[in-house]
């Protein structure tokens, strides 16, 4: 059995979008019973390994007579029943509305889960009705763009334990023929997995060392013998249990992007290939391993992938590759550090590590980096230390005052992980300089040790 998502939320807000960029063309015909799934479209859907069927409440467009509402009522209810898990959208360019209302009420009384979504949340606009979304009480949001393809990968993290608990669930209740035994007597079940895994994507320039690096890291030349199917068509991904030295292993899933420019033929493509790959591998990774060659390091396409990985707000490793053949590490490695600083100063205090892939020398380092660089990615800080905090920076360095009326800033909270994004209540947010933003985001970095992740400070006014 898969694990059946159903999308519901108020006409419009981009549910069949959604639908249709998961389910692409693999549309099945839904049975066409009177009353039964007339309304509700089924698809088979996939993001990149799961495969799970997806049912959209679309439809209601033409219903145009005041018996509106309670037809949405009763095709949602049919589909929260059918279904697993719910995904729940709203538009955050629009905000609440009571019709959501309505909604969040439903699957609170049935939905044995529900999965919050603020769809249309590309660029700012949206900003204010992802906020407003968490007044449901339904958890965080996802911020979504059904439209863009944006918040996938927040979308999987959220599906992937799902998924596999369903399957899990599938070979528990399986009669014991079905299953396929191993020559140990265990069960042999695809992606089952107790924890998520760290997703992690190596970028950078053709013949950096990407596909070398992965090798040494997988131990076997499994990326050109035998790729899982990737997260999106180009980047292929592999599941690994990288392991240190005490043989304590974590499960990451790493997306080559390397694998797909092996591929193609025509040489003068592979510049164009392994950028637009790279941009789709960071898109679904939670930590970007940017991989440079020492030789070269830091030349234009690797700045624009870093920057691009920060925008994206992933957390960052640089790792320099090819350390084996540098003579002079130590001045090298000034060199490096201070090109980082001056060059991607949006990255300050990401960890620069140096590796050889060839050798597998720095791979430890390497792996505790990446590890480090997630749960900063994912630290949340209390309110109250906040304020606490809050507090004492106001009273060292006060907000400027323009036109003679200071700008008050009266508390903050922290709306969101991964990465980690605050909120401050202020009084004049529109008048707030850029330095006292960064004057900011560099205390949180120091205080509460965040260094190298991407932090995003909003400023709201009250009322
Ligand atoms: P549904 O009625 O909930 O199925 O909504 P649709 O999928 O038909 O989308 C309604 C409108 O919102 C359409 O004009 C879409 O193009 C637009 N839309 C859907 N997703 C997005 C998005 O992520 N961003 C923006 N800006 N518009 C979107
Ligand atoms: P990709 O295009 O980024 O996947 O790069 P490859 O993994 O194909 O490596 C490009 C070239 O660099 C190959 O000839 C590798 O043998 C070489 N190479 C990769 N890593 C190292 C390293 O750590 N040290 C040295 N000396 N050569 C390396």
């Amino acid at each position: 059995m898969s694990l059946t998502l159903a999308i519901v939320g108020r006409p419009n807000v981009g549910k069949s979008t959604l639908f249709n960029r998961l389910v692409g063309k693999r549309l099945a015909l839904v049975d066409d019973q009177p009353g039964v799934t007339r309304d509700l479209r089924e698809g088979e859907a996939r993001l990149g390994d799961l495969r799970f069927t997806v049912i959209d409440t679309a439809g209601l467009e033409d219903a145009t007579d005041d018996s509106l509402e309670g037809r949405m009522r009763r095709l949602t209810e049919r589909a929260v029943d059918m279904a697993d898990v719910c995904l729940f959208m709203i538009d955050a360019r629009v905000g609440l509305t009571p019709t959501d209302e309505m909604f969040a009420e439903i699957l609170r009384k049935r939905s044995k889960h529900v999965i919050l979504a603020a769809n249309k949340a590309e660029g700012s606009a949206a900003d204010a009705g992802v906020l407003e979304a968490y007044n449901l009480g339904l958890g965080e949001p996802v911020r979504l763009s059904g439209e863009h393809g944006e918040g996938m990968t927040d979308l999987y993290a959220h599906l992937m334990p799902l998924a596999d608990a369903a399957a899990e669930k599938a070979i528990e209740e399986a009669p014991v023929t079905d299953i396929e035994l191993d020559e140990d007597g265990e069960a042999v079940t695809p992606l089952i997995t107790d924890a998520k895994p760290l997703q992690v994507a190596v970028v950078g320039r053709p013949n950096a060392g990407k596909s070398t690096l992965i090798n040494k890291i997988v131990g076997e030349d499994r990326l050109l013998t035998g790729p899982e199917a990737g997260i999106t068509r180009d980047a292929i991904s592999l599941r690994i249990d990288w392991a240190d030295p005490e043989g304590e292993s974590t499960p990451m899933r790493i997306f080559d992007t390397a694998g797909m420019r092996k591929k193609a033929k025509v040489q003068e493509k592979l510049e164009k290939l392994s950028v637009s790959d790279g941009l789709r591998a960071v898109k679904f990774a939670e930590v970007v391993v940017v991989l440079l060659d020492a030789a070269i390091p830091f030349e234009q396409q690797d700045l624009r992938i870093a920057d691009l990985a920060e925008r994206e707000g992933r957390a960052v490793v640089v790792a320099i590759n090819k350390w084996d053949i540098e003579e002079d590490k130590q001045e090298k490695l000034r060199d490096l550090k201070e090109s980082f600083e001056r060059l991607l100063p949006q990255l300050r205090g990401a960890p620069l590590v140096t590796v050889s892939a060839k050798t597998g020398r720095g791979l430890e380092r390497l792996r505790a980096a990446i590890l480090r660089a997630h749960d900063i990615w994912n630290r949340r800080v209390p309110t109250a230390a906040l304020n606490r905090w809050l507090i004492a920076m106001l009273e060292q360095h006060p907000p400027p005052a323009p036109q003679g009326r200071r700008i008050k800033l009266r508390y903050m909270t922290q709306a969101k992980t991964r990465p980690p994004g605050f909120v401050v209540m202020c009084s004049h947010p529109d008048k707030m300089p850029e330095s006292y933003n960064r004057y900011l985001v560099n205390g949180l970095r120091e205080s509460f040790d965040m260094p190298g992740t991407p932090i995003r400070l909003t400023l709201r006014g009250q009322g």
